[in-house]
């Protein structure tokens, strides 16, 4: 098939194709979750009583996992994901098993989120249904020692040491990709500690990205000053020889990030509006792409415009929609109108399967929940798609 009549072929708004994957159940649990979500007032309330039940170890942790947690995750552990992986591999979607236990700052917890790490990479590797992995910075390391050591403030012994050891659990999970022929991307977090991530990441990029991208960083087009940075990385792994692999994104933490400017009194380092956000993030893409001999990408993103934006540029420069340079990719339970019809189209689609202890993936499943009520039109449109195909089903019957 040539690439263009694909890229007509592909209908986001086929919703048959987008919930072939999801039973009638499965959908009228979203259509119900959307609808409450979307209110700003019953996700305060909810993320009060939920968090002030599991203190009390009452007995929420079951409808928790029916609704939210069913929702947004693959399972508790990696062997629980497994069902879902392989059923959105059915239709071609494959996943990225994201452990997404948050809120831990021991040095246990820590060692256990790369032990985890490690066994993601590992089964990525006799799986096809996984072909990247990924890890949070905070999930290896204290926030308060990245934001010293972002500050360039002098560490003490003590913290040299912890550093030493947050540096040490990067490079074993880098490592473990490289050996095994895996890749693994790091994301992105809040600006005032994505200097040292970026520094690191970047000196892995040196020592591993040589025949190949085995770890990514991830760059927020949210951020004015990112799309110069994606430049000075392209050259700085043009001069130094090595593949840069980026995922692009908008950025999770805009509200924060403006409140900390004005609250310190610094330049916000957010973009002035919506519009230069996205404009940012497609001129973004279009760099990428055009230099996809010695660059990799990952597009995180639920924006349909973009997603077309990406399908438009591939055309352009005559690549083909399964070449696995570039991956689309959306988060577990949102944006199935993009993964499933981009996937049936034949372009690689890879989506975000957060897993974990249902207690420990409450700040992750906080974040969605205000996500879809704060993200003008996301839950609108997922409420909509769903609506259409229950309705749609109900007709075929
Ligand atoms: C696979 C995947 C991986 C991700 N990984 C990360 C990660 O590592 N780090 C991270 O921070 N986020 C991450 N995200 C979340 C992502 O940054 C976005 O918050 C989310 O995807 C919404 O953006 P969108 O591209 O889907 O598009 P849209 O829904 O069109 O855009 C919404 C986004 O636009 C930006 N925006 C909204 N209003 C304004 C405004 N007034 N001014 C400027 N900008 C504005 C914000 O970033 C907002 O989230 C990831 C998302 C996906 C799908």
């Amino acid at each position: 098939m040539r690439a263009n009549t694909r890229l007509f072929m592909v209908d986001f708004s086929n919703t048959e194709i987008a919930f072939k994957s999801k039973s009638d159940g499965d959908l009228r649990r979203a259509w119900f979750l959307f609808k409450t979500v979307a209110n700003p007032s019953f996700v305060e309330f909810g993320k009060g009583l939920v968090s002030l039940s599991l203190k009390l170890k009452l007995p929420v942790k079951w409808l928790i996992r029916k609704t939210v947690f069913n929702q947004f995750c693959g399972g508790v552990d990696i062997d629980d994901c497994k069902p879902v992986i392989n059923q959105m591999h059915q239709f071609g979607v494959m996943s990225i098993l994201d452990y997404s236990a948050e809120g831990n700052e021991s040095e246990a917890d820590f060692d256990k989120t790369v032990a985890i790490t490690l066994e993601t990479i590992r089964f990525g590797n006799v799986n096809k249904s996984v072909p990247l992995s990924v890890f949070k910075p905070t999930g290896v390391g204290r926030f308060a020692l990245y934001e010293k050591v972002n500050s360039g403030e002098p560490l003490s012994t003590d913290e040299q040491a912890e550093w030493d050891r947050v540096r040490d659990r990067f490079y074993k999970i880098v490592k473990t990709a490289y050996d095994v022929n895996a890749s693994v991307m790091v994301d992105a977090e809040e600006s005032w500690i994505q200097a040292a991530i970026d520094e690191l990441v970047r000196e892995l990029m040196m020592a591993y990205n040589k025949e190949r991208a085995v770890v990514y960083n991830t760059l927020q087009m949210y951020r004015w000053d990112r799309l110069q940075y994606l430049k000075d990385s392209f050259d700085h792994a043009a001069e130094h020889g090595y593949y840069l692999g980026v995922k692009l994104v908008r950025g999770a933490y805009m509200e924060k990030e403006r409140a900390r400017a004005v609250d310190k009194g610094y330049i916000d380092p957010i973009q002035l509006d919506k519009a230069a956000t996205d404009s940012d993030y497609n001129d973004a893409l279009d760099f990428v792409m055009a230099r996809l001999d010695k660059m990799r990408l990952v597009a995180g993103t639920h924006n349909d415009e973009s997603s077309r934006f990406l399908m438009q540029l591939l055309e352009k420069h005559n690549i083909a929609p399964s070449d696995r340079r570039v991956f689309f990719s959306q988060l577990f339970g949102m944006s199935d109108h993009l993964s499933f019809n981009l996937a049936a189209a034949g372009y690689n689609v890879v989506k975000y399967l957060p897993f974990g202890p249902v207690a420990e993936v409450m700040p992750y499943l906080f974040r969605r929940a205000e996500e879809n009520t704060s993200v003008a039109g996301q839950t609108g449109r997922e409420l909509a798609l769903i609506t259409k195909e229950i309705q749609r089903r109900r007709n075929a019957r």
